[in-house]
């Protein structure tokens, strides 16, 4: 190994999870690293994408209904400090069947919390938002505070802001650290040694074959497609100010609005088969492509046949029920797993950042339910 560097803590993985956990431990004081293998956001790196919606409806779960809160409240404040507009605030309507208990579980937690948020009946539905379909028992929560981040770019601009304030960053592959007990450094694919009290390592989909031993199986990467269609010539209905972000849990759907000139964006929110973040070919599959298509024709009679304008395929990195995994490696100290964000991450990056900041910095034992021993390698997925 050469020239050895030396930091308080050294953050591998510049994803949201890896951006934020290295941001708000450079605020405590700490001397900070954050390295990557391909770049901050990466188009590997399930970070990647253009947008990601942020909403607080989260059915019965309210830990993750209050870091949602909280998250928006700090990327806003982010996004106005470094004045970069890339949160979009279009709202986001939820689509529930009657009594689907999801849907009520939210409504009674967003009450709890005082969220704001409307009930839409299916008239007020048609009279909101007369470019969509509903069903006979369709009805929707509408949150007009959330929206869409600009994924991709605000990782780059956390990452930005926090070496403008002192945090280094490298561009380096580290490679799966060896031995018990206490871990002083890791190496680089370059061979170079870098030193540390604490090692966080927030590597994604990359963590279980990083950390086989422990992670094989409790953190499952699946195939992801997304596809943005395009909106006849001069229509604004698809427009951020005519439509919200969906979601469409009953027929396992959600989508954009036109944002940026984009297309609208529209994914099925089901797990693929199993990928490799590393080496997986990101080709959108024909049958992805009509599913998606099928769904978007039925909710938008107009969209039907609308051209594919761009495609994406990304991957979930999905714990056996959906709960992120912060936690110490069994076998190190001073090294910890962040990372299972199953689908749901992004948003929450900033609570995630402090939480683990709090954890490095004050010391404690995380919640059970980000916790190893509550990662199983069965799937039962309960978190949406
Ligand atoms: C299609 C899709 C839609 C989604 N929609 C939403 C949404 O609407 N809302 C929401 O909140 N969430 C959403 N998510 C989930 C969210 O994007 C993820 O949970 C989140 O981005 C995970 O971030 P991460 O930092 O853990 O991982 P990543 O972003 O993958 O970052 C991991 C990083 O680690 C680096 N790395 C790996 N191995 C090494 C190594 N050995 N050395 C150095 N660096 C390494 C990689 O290069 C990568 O940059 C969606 C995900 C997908 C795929």
């Amino acid at each position: 190994m050469k020239n050895a560097k030396t930091f308080d803590v050294v953050v591998i993985g510049a994803g949201v999870f890896g951006a934020w956990t290295a941001q708000c431990l450079l605020r405590t004081g700490k001397g900070v690293a954050l390295l990557d293998a391909h770049g901050p956001a990466n188009s590997r790196a399930s970070s990647g994408g253009e947008s990601r919606i942020i909403r607080m409806g989260y059915g019965p779960d309210e830990v993750y209904t209050r870091w949602s809160i909280r998250s928006l409240e700090l990327w806003k404040d982010f996004f106005t400090r470094v004045n970069q507009p890339l949160f979009h605030r279009t709202g986001v309507l939820w689509l529930f069947r009657e009594s689907e208990a999801y849907g009520l579980a939210s409504e009674a937690l967003l009450k709890k919390l005082k969220v704001p948020f409307d009930k839409l009946s299916r008239p007020d539905l048609e009279e909101r938002y007369p470019q969509a379909r509903y069903s006979e028992n369709e009805y929707g929560i509408f949150e007009p505070e959330s929206g869409v981040l600009m994924a991709r770019r605000a990782v780059e601009q956390v990452v930005q802001d926090a070496v403008q304030n002192g945090m280094v960053y490298f561009h380096e592959a580290i490679t799966t650290p060896e031995g018990r007990g206490r871990l002083n450094s890791v190496g680089t694919m370059n061979g170079e040694s870098i030193s540390a009290a604490t090692f966080i390592f927030a590597c994604g989909p990359w963590l279980p074959k990083l950390f086989p031993s422990v992670l094989e199986g409790r953190i499952r990467p699946t195939r992801q497609e997304v596809f943005f269609f395009g909106t006849p010539p001069g229509d604004t209905r698809f427009e951020p100010a005519a439509l919200p972000v969906w979601i469409d849990l009953a027929n396992e759907n959600y989508g954009f609005p036109a944002l940026d000139a984009r297309g609208v964006k529209c994914a099925l929110d089901r797990h693929g088969p199993a990928f490799d973040p590393e080496s997986g070919e990101r080709v959108a599959t024909a049958e992805a492509l009509a599913e998606t298509r099928d769904y978007l024709a039925s909710r938008f009679p107009t969209l039907k046949g609308a051209p594919l304008v761009e495609s994406r395929v990304c991957q979930y990195e999905n714990t056996s029920n959906g709960d992120f995994l912060i936690d110490r490696h069994p076998d190190f100290e001073n090294v910890w797993l962040v990372g299972g964000g199953s689908g749901h991450g992004f948003k929450h990056g900033p609570a995630l950042g402090e939480y683990v900041a709090r954890l490095v910095t004050q010391g404690g034992a995380t919640g059970p339910r980000f916790s190893l021993a509550t990662k199983q390698k069965a799937d039962e997925r309960a978190v949406f």
